[in-house]
């Protein structure tokens, strides 16, 4: 049986969806209220935030670390393709998809407005842009929330649709006030609509017009409900970001983890602050069980008259019983802070809220743990991861939203790690890419370096026959073995492959830069080899790491040394 052939067409196919997930935590479509299950509500978070030294000291210095070294604008691309729009990440000189030569650089004009725009004070609260970002790490370890504002001028055209915006000031807005307007599944943009001048005017019916100016209305993405007032805000106004939580909706606040940890230590520190400042209580008291109650008060008074004179006087006193029952009893009243365990309480619950946070202890001046600075290296490890979490966020999330709206595409906003790059290690690493651009030289490729000091390679087109196949001076004169990994039996055939080429240009081999000993040794035809190793032509690789390069981050040593290569170097 052959199948009955049909042809398609749009009009036979039905459009059928994948229904979306309902979310739980949204009960009214409108504005979103974050979870209050906790029974904590956001004032509250930020009090308690406030009050914890620990915490402040970790979000403090999780700040400092991310923003230490400022922002900087980098390329996005090396060259795209204007036919095809490919972006290339190193130079090329032709298109890798299309062949086109039809290629373009980054764009440095978009970069101006932006460049004056974030030189200055972003807004009119004459904050600086880092201080704004500040503002929001801040809100991201306390809330979990951050809402980063675009104050913008919009131009309409005659129908009233938005041509254009600028933006015009940047504001942190406050989590405690700011929320998501969504439906019932978390959508924004579909639930309630508001006019560009009137932000207190919201209407649920995309075709309404403005009551006061008579002007179309857009869809609301958040609103800011203070002093008893909503401010909407449309799409591209506002970015709201989680860092440890993020969901359709909400972040998690770290705090609400950690809040019997923080309030514990807040309670530790409030009660030795009382014991301290307050007329305590009596430590404790002496019960005497006696018959004779005068003969006690008169020697307690001696006692004490003694006690004044001489604080190390130890008195003894003789208790009379008739029947045997007579005893002296320490009642205690408080314990001490020792008795308690109050540093090994008060250091655990330190522990845990730091490590949330990744701050290590070394970094709150506390070296009890390490000796001294020898811990210090692989402390400061884990910060830096902690550091590079939270420039992700920034990175990633803020960063392109914010050069989206500023109509930015050849460039990207970035952090620069906190820690700075070895320069030994940088330049190390630029010996090792000049080597490796001689051995590709010394290949028969081209090399060429742009600006950037990035090399790119190109065959160059075959010799036609009877030519030498170089022209003169066309090696490089850099070891091409320093600092490559080319193992032994790859050097042998580049040998070959060199002296080969050497050979019709006439014995060149020394001046190439080739070490001599192993030149000499192959000869002008190479030999096999008197006794074939049965195994394959490769030295044992179990000399130890180079010890030249001790002291230095082991990136920047070459570690891949053998035998070989270090007798040539000696
Ligand atoms: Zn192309
Ligand atoms: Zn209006």
């Amino acid at each position: 049986m052959v199948k009955e052939k049909r042809r398609f067409s749009l009009s036979n196919l039905f459009r059928q969806t994948t229904p979306k997930p309902q979310d739980r935590t949204i009960f009214t479509p409108g504005i979103q209220e974050k979870d209050t299950s906790y029974l904590l509500t956001s004032p509250v978070i930020y009090h308690i935030a406030q009050q914890s030294t620990i915490v402040r000291t970790c979000i403090t210095q999780l700040k400092q670390e991310i923003f230490r070294r400022g922002y900087y604008w980098e390329e996005k691309f090396v060259a795209k393709c204007k036919e095809c729009n490919k972006e290339h990440s190193s130079p090329v000189k032709e298109c890798a998809d299309c062949d086109s030569p039809n290629l373009k650089k980054p764009d440095a004009k978009q970069l101006e407005y932006a460049h004056t725009f974030m030189e200055g004070y972003i807004n009119k609260s004459e904050q600086m842009f880092i201080d704004v970002l500040k503002e929001l790490e801040d809100d991201l370890n306390v809330m979990d929330d951050a809402y980063f504002v675009l104050v913008k001028e919009y131009f309409l055209d005659s129908n009233a649709e938005i041509k254009m915006h600028r933006i015009k000031e940047v504001y942190r807005g406050d989590p405690v006030t700011m929320h998501i307007y969504s439906n019932e599944l978390g959508e924004r943009g579909l639930e309630g609509y508001t006019c560009l001048k009137h932000r207190n005017h919201i209407s649920s019916s995309p075709v309404d017009i403005c009551e006061e100016c008579r002007s179309e209305l857009y869809p609301i993405h958040y609103v800011n409900r203070v002093n008893g007032v909503e401010q909407y805000f449309i799409k591209g106004e506002v970015l709201h970001f989680s860092k440890y939580s993020p969901s359709r909706l909400y972040g998690l606040s770290p705090i609400i983890t950690l809040w019997s940890n923080v309030t514990t230590l807040l309670a530790m520190e409030n009660y030795v602050n009382s014991s301290y400042t307050k007329a305590r209580m009596p430590r404790g008291l002496l019960a005497v069980q006696t018959r004779n109650m005068e003969s006690m008060k008169s020697f307690w008074r001696g006692v004490k008259d003694k006690m004044e004179s001489d604080p190390h006087f130890i008195p003894v006193m003789g208790i009379e019983a008739e029947n045997g029952k007579g005893s002296v009893e320490w009642i205690k009243f408080m314990d001490s802070l020792k008795e308690m365990d109050y540093i090994q309480v008060k250091d655990d619950l330190r522990d845990r809220i730091s490590a949330f946070y990744g701050v290590s202890k070394i970094f709150m001046a506390d070296n009890s743990a390490s000796g001294g600075l020898n811990n210090e290296g692989m402390q400061v490890l884990v910060t830096n991861r902690a550091v590079e979490m939270a420039q992700t966020i920034w990175n990633n999330y803020v960063f392109p939203f914010m050069t989206k709206e500023f109509g930015i595409t050849d460039w990207e906003l970035k952090l620069p790690p906190s820690e700075e790059e070895d320069e030994v290690a940088t330049l190390r690493k630029r010996e090792i890419e000049v080597n490796i651009a001689a051995s590709i030289k010394n290949l028969g490729f081209e090399v060429e370096m742009d600006d950037e000091g990035r090399f790119s390679y190109e065959k160059p087109p075959p010799q036609p026959e009877g030519q030498p196949a170089r022209e003169e001076g066309g090696d490089a004169q850099t070891d091409p073995y320093a600092g490559t990994n080319i193992d032994a039996s790859q050097m042998g055939q580049m040998q070959e492959e060199m002296l080969s080429g050497g050979g019709k240009t006439g014995g060149e081999g020394e001046a190439k830069g080739v070490p001599e000993g192993d030149v000499r040794e192959g000869g002008d035809e190479p030999k096999p080899q008197k006794n074939p190793a049965t195994t394959r032509n490769k030295p044992s690789m179990a000399t130890g790491p180079d010890k030249r390069f001790s002291g230095l981050p082991k990136d920047a040593g070459n570690e891949n040394v053998d035998k070989r290569t270090e007798r040539r170097v000696g």
